[in-house]
């Protein structure tokens, strides 16, 4: 009997052990896709392996949702106007369509042929004449795409772009393979947009910084686990021309940059599909719509910071927020 309890009792150390020594191990891969520079760093005995698959998973996704490429479904579509697509391609575009409609077209993934009009496909970057842009405009709108049991049909001359919601759909997908290995903890962050998993190693949340959009340093950070936390801004991809900054998130109402009062926003939610494109929309709707929006939708939290530096913070995540900065809080209704 005494013989067994010793067994027992080393059998429990080893798995111990081993359990302590598997959440110490940890892997880190830094991929380049989407034009964008990915860091992935993920905890356990998987994240090898982990890595790896997320490295093929960038690879493909990216492949397959750029606007160009031999192998790009969505170069495929926009030249045909009507395809049958893989899941994660219907997949996206269901979402990016759902949202269109929750957003009132704030966000609308048909934009292509205006961004192409100010030269951000191409980096030629160009102010287009009014006329070019009516011209542009009259391709825009989500009523354009369709799709039925995985074929999307365009109508109208539409182009679609998925530049506004590709890598948080992305981050959730590796999300998905680190969470299938193993991996209980790690960080995903495809420039500056992150998708924190589990705790880290030692329990505690992740802490996230969101930057300032007026250069270096942040606004403030916040703690998160198993949340996508994702931020558009005009600062974030822009080109000047005779002293005015043009930048690439646009108003598909005006097919100008937004100018409707945010510098930033921000949103934290467990969807990152979503709080990619919402972050996009609301960027569009300007700081007065996005406040009516997010006290309408308690299932997402958000960060705004608006032309005149103020700063707006969603109910939810006023208890890790921190900041040397003042700021107003948006209550739920
Ligand atoms: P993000 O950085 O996520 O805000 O996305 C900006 C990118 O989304 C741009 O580079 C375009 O590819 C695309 N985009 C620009 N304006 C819109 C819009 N109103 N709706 C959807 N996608 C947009
Ligand atoms: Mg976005």
């Amino acid at each position: 009997m005494k013989r067994l309890n010793i067994f027992i009792y080393l059998l429990l150390l080893a798995l111990l052990t081993g359990c302590a020594r598997s959440e110490r191990q940890s892997a880190e891969k830094t991929v380049f896709a989407m034009d964008t520079v990915m860091e992935l760093k993920a905890y356990g005995s998987g994240a090898d392996a982990a890595l790896t698959l997320a490295a093929e998973e960038i690879r493909r996704l990216d492949a397959a949702l750029s606007r160009d490429g031999a192998d790009s479904e969505i170069a495929a579509l926009n030249r045909t106007g009507a395809s049958h697509l893989s899941p994660d391609a219907a997949n996206i575009i269901a979402k990016a369509l759902e949202i269109s409609r929750l957003t009132d077209g704030a966000f609308d993934i048909t934009i292509a042929p205006v961004m192409d009009e100010w030269g951000f496909f191409t980096k030629d970057y160009r102010v287009p004449k009014n006329a070019e842009l009516s011209k542009a405009l009259k391709k825009v709108g989500s009523e354009n795409v369709s799709l039925e049991n995985d074929t999307v049909y365009l109508k109208n001359g539409a182009q679609i772009d998925l530049g506004g919601i590709a890598k948080g759909y992305l981050s959730g997908g590796i999300a998905e393979i680190f969470k299938a290995n193993g991996v209980r903890s790690g960080i995903i962050s495809l420039g500056g947009n992150v998708y924190a998993i589990g705790e880290k190693p030692n329990g505690e949340q992740w802490r996230v910084a969101i930057q300032n959009p007026n250069g270096d340093g942040h606004v403030g950070s916040l703690c998160v686990s198993d949340a996508a936390v994702i931020t558009s801004g005009g600062y974030q991809r822009f080109f000047e021309r005779d002293s005015k900054i043009y930048h690439h998130i646009i108003d598909p109402k005006t097919g100008f940059p937004a100018e409707n009062g945010l510098k930033s926003v921000t949103i934290i939610c467990r969807d990152s599909a979503a709080a990619d494109a919402l972050s996009t929309a609301l960027y569009v709707m300007g700081t007065e719509k996005a406040i009516t929006y997010l006290e309408a939708h308690r299932d997402i939290e958000a960060v705004l910071v608006a032309s005149d530096d103020s700063i707006y913070i969603t109910r939810g995540i006023t208890d890790t927020w921190q900041s040397e900065y003042d700021y107003k809080i948006i209550e739920g209704h």
